[in-house]
């Protein structure tokens, strides 16, 4: 059985990555067997609960209000649209659910309170509640854990060197903080990143450094490859290449053999076969529905009809770590505090957010 290592650097996790791909594939194949089940791949459903009109300048998305996209901004969704939902995507096979809202940081109120209902609710149907809700406080963190939740994503995106090209409106070490401060509740980690944004290979590996040095590693890793979006910064990139994407979760298994890698925004640009070949590497999730909130995402029905084809099966919940118990908002044990996060890097521009952004006016 291999052992988790925690001191990856640039250039040996640019070796594996650049290996002959035979070599890779078996190696990670070898190591995937270790520590999960080849056959078991999690399908998790991402609900956006409030979508666009976010004040941040992510390069990549969509949802930024300064940019001109089709995005249509829709308020905070009620705990009953969102339990609707978790409803739906249970009995097609999700076991996890995961709620993003396009806000920059939690702000202690009535929506919070709002979004610490929707964990209890979802918690209490069995099923792993996850959020993405931007940068949150410690005190945040443990009212997220009282309520039920299971794991929090915050994507570190890229390397520390690229995020600065990639976004402005707040910093790499940002991310950290907010993961640290998740790191002292009992809920787990999601972080991960998007290939294809300009970024080098040393890019990729500094992320993977970033993720495999944290101890414990992340529970999970998304791997994502971006969906250029007309009107953001990176529309003009041109598309990843299935065999990075192979390359980057075979990779991403070898160094972090216990997480559950996500195979996550991207899928409707790969074929089956390459999907296969990545859940070959390592990866064990899905996320599925139309839409990964906002950009498109193969149907349900072709996902059951892969999952069929493969002799795949959906993974159950809970198969790591307990289903966390929801403590009423009645009764909870912490108060808001009302804390605002630190912006890190006031003044810091990108050139071509700034020509997205005039161009979105
Ligand atoms: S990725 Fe999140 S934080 Fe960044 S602009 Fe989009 S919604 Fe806002």
């Amino acid at each position: 059985m291999s052992i988790t290592k925690h001191d990856w650097n640039k250039e040996e996790i640019i070796s594996i990555y650049n290996k002959p791909l035979m070599d890779l594939l078996y190696e990670a194949a070898t190591i995937h067997r270790e520590h999960h089940d080849p056959n078991v791949v999690q399908v998790s459903t991402l609900l956006s609960i409030k979508t666009g009109g976010c004040s941040e300048d992510c390069g990549y998305c969509p949802q930024a209000a300064r940019y001109d996209t089709d995005v249509e901004g829709n308020d905070l969704m009620s705990v009953s649209q969102v339990k609707a939902q978790a409803l739906r995507a249970k009995s097609n096979g999700s076991s996890r659910v995961c709620m993003g809202a396009a806000w920059r940081n939690v702000k202690d109120g009535s929506e919070f309170d709002q979004v610490l209902e929707m964990v209890r609710t979802v918690n209490k149907l069995d099923m792993e509640v996850c959020c993405t809700l931007g940068m949150i406080t410690e005190n945040q963190a443990k009212r997220l854990a009282e309520a039920g939740l299971y794991a929090y994503n915050h994507n570190l995106d890229t390397s520390e060197e690229y995020y600065k090209q990639v976004i402005s409106t707040r910093g790499f070490e940002d991310r950290l903080q907010t993961i640290e401060n998740v790191r002292k509740t009992n809920i787990t980690v999601c972080s991960g990143g998007i290939i294809g944004m300009g970024e080098s290979i040393e890019d990729r590996a500094g992320m993977l450094v970033a993720l495999s040095t944290l101890n414990p590693q992340p529970e999970s890793v998304p791997i994502n490859a971006l969906v250029a979006v007309e009107g953001t910064p990176l529309e003009d990139e041109k598309p990843v290449e299935i065999w990075e994407m192979i390359r980057m979760v075979a990779t991403t298994r070898i160094i972090m053999p216990e997480t559950q890698v996500r195979l996550s925004a991207g899928r409707m640009n790969m074929s089956r076969e390459g999907q296969a070949m990545c859940f070959f590497a390592g990866a064990n999730s899905i996320f599925a529905g139309d839409k990964l909130l906002t950009t498109p995402n193969p149907d349900v029905n072709d996902d059951m009809k892969m999952f069929e084809m493969l002799g795949l099966l959906p993974q159950k919940p809970f198969i790591k770590i307990t289903q966390p118990i929801s403590v009423e908002a009645s009764d909870s044990q912490f108060a808001p505090l009302g804390e605002k996060p630190k912006w890190s890097r006031p003044g810091h521009t990108i050139e071509r957010n700034v020509e997205a952004s005039e161009k979105g006016k």
